[in-house]
């Protein structure tokens, strides 16, 4: 007879394999599969996902939790199976709150909701997402209900990026950001911008793939365990940690897009192949949560990947591959040109200053939906209005304005802000890092990674979803999510670039 830890494991092992299956699914559906296929891939995916929301909802879940508790509760708190027990248990008290009709409803219409969402932005056409964008905001309210919460609803939703996270702390953060990030962006406005003319030369697409990819590989992105596609909305996804992709998209008149998106979503594949593998086939085989995913992703794309040391490393390399269109051009004026400040329609595109300010703009548009204070039907004069008052730009359409970002379509509300607050950790992070080995820094200059891919592996990849994120911070860094590190750099960085 086997240990009730050990049956657990099994359990939770079946539901992995289905979930992993569920996303080689969702892969296909953003890269390959023909827009025909819609509606069944639909299909496909809710029967999955009803399957794995009441295979761990059951009251087998439970009845295998209980059981393998006691024998947990003598090992180290640190031990993998005391560990999964305590996460496994908050997810399923969260999860088996929403009722599986209710989810399995939710995927279906996400899913045909994100298919509209793709073709509507593509055809610049609001009318036709607006019926599909009004269902995701009632499931994600609906969600927050059935959830619950104390203070506000949108804690409920936040919980499910970050567990433990508030909308409190949210805006704590973002209060001391914004007033940072404005100054910083209008004392720059009054600067002279650098060139970045040559950005926007003849860049095939082919040697964009090619560079970015081998970039990729000597961060250590190992591709007998990774591939690169082509997405609409680039992303990483996994399978496991022997099977973790990254997708890009190529612009061939703008060469800073697919690079950059190349080397941001290596920074998740970095945190996805790295987990411990006594965690594999496990719910605590991934990432701890959006905030530490996205603060690796925007370390290795922003803090490593458009630092100085890194062009005078790699911009000899870029100017083989496209030696015509980087002919007039120096690795400095490079360094300069991929960090131009300049406030912008994209998020995705945004610069390190002004990239906050889109995501402020959307946390504020969030409350208002959630509150219904903002109706459907005026998001796109709300947003313009908005992007007007945070960035200074107007939109000229949907497509670039409120229909740019793919999360509204899957009534991912909540998701938005963790990528400013995984700016911060990201910044914090490192800066823990380079303290605990001031080499790391010179290291980049020759190449090198391996001492900084080490120390995360050490003390972040391979505890995978082990603490929550308000521990796990504290245990890589001394302590909870700080704005200052971030601030500092960004004035640091600009301050020199301006010479402000
Ligand atoms: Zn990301």
């Amino acid at each position: 007879m086997s240990s009730a830890v050990e049956q657990l494991k099994q359990h939770l092992g079946e539901i992995h394999d289905l979930s992993c299956a569920s996303r080689v699914l969702g892969w296909d559906q953003q890269t390959y599969m023909p827009p025909g296929g819609a509606r069944q891939r639909a299909q496909h995916r809710a029967t999955l996902s009803r399957l794995i929301h009441s295979k761990f909802t059951s009251e087998e879940t439970l009845r295998l939790l209980d059981a393998a508790e006691p024998e947990t509760q003598s090992l180290p708190e640190e031990h993998d199976d005391r560990c999964l027990v305590r996460i496994v248990r908050r997810d399923y008290e969260r999860s088996r709150k929403l009722p599986s009709d209710f989810v399995a409803a939710w995927t279906r219409d996400a899913s045909l909701s994100n298919q509209v969402w793709r073709e509507a932005r593509r055809a610049n056409d609001f009318p036709a997402f607006r019926p599909h964008l009004e269902s995701m905001m009632d499931y994600a309210r609906r969600a927050a209900d059935y959830y619950g919460y104390e203070d506000h609803p949108y804690d409920a939703l936040l919980d499910g990026y970050e567990p433990g996270l508030k909308t409190a702390d949210v805006r704590r953060v973002l209060d001391v950001l914004h007033p940072a990030q404005v100054d910083l962006a209008r004392a720059i406005s009054q600067k002279e911008a650098p060139r970045a003319d040559f950005l926007y030369r003849e860049y095939p697409e082919g040697a964009q793939g090619e560079f970015g990819l081998a970039v990729a590989a000597e961060f250590g992105y190992d591709l007998q365990r990774g591939r690169l596609d082509v997405a609409p909305h680039p992303f990483e996804t996994d399978f496991g940690r022997d099977d973790v992709r990254i997708t890009t998209r190529y612009d061939c008149h703008y060469l800073p897009e697919a690079i950059f998106a190349i080397f941001h979503e290596t920074g998740h594949a970095l945190y996805e192949q790295n987990i411990s593998p006594s965690l594999s086939r496990t719910p605590l085989d991934s990432g701890c949560s959006n905030v530490f995913h996205e603060s690796q992703s925007r370390l290795w794309e922003n803090l490593v990947s458009r630092s100085r040391s890194f062009w005078q490393r790699y911009f000899p390399r870029l100017r083989q591959l496209f030696p015509a269109a980087l002919a007039d051009v120096t690795a400095d004026e490079f360094y300069r040109a991929v960090n131009r400040v300049q406030p912008s329609l994209i998020r995705v595109e945004a610069d390190e200053v002004t990239y906050n300010l889109h995501i402020m703009l959307r946390f504020e548009l969030e409350m208002g939906l959630i509150e219904n204070q903002v109706g459907v039907a005026d998001l796109p004069e709300v947003w313009a209005v908005k992007m007007r008052e945070y960035l200074g730009v107007t939109p000229p359409d949907d497509r670039d304005g409120v229909m740019q970002d793919t999360h509204w379509s899957t009534g991912s509300l909540g998701y938005f802000p963790t990528y400013a607050l995984g700016n911060v950790m990201g910044a914090q992070i490192y800066e823990t890092a380079l303290q605990a080995d001031p080499g790391i820094a010179a290291q980049i200059n020759q190449g090198r990674f391996d001492g900084l891919r080490g120390w995360l592996g050490e003390n972040l990849y391979q505890h995978g979803r082990k603490f929550l994120p308000g521990e796990l911070a504290v245990r890589v860094t001394g302590r909870p999510l700080d704005p200052q590190p971030y601030i500092a750099y960004l004035q640091h960085k600009f301050g020199e670039l301006y010479g402000l």
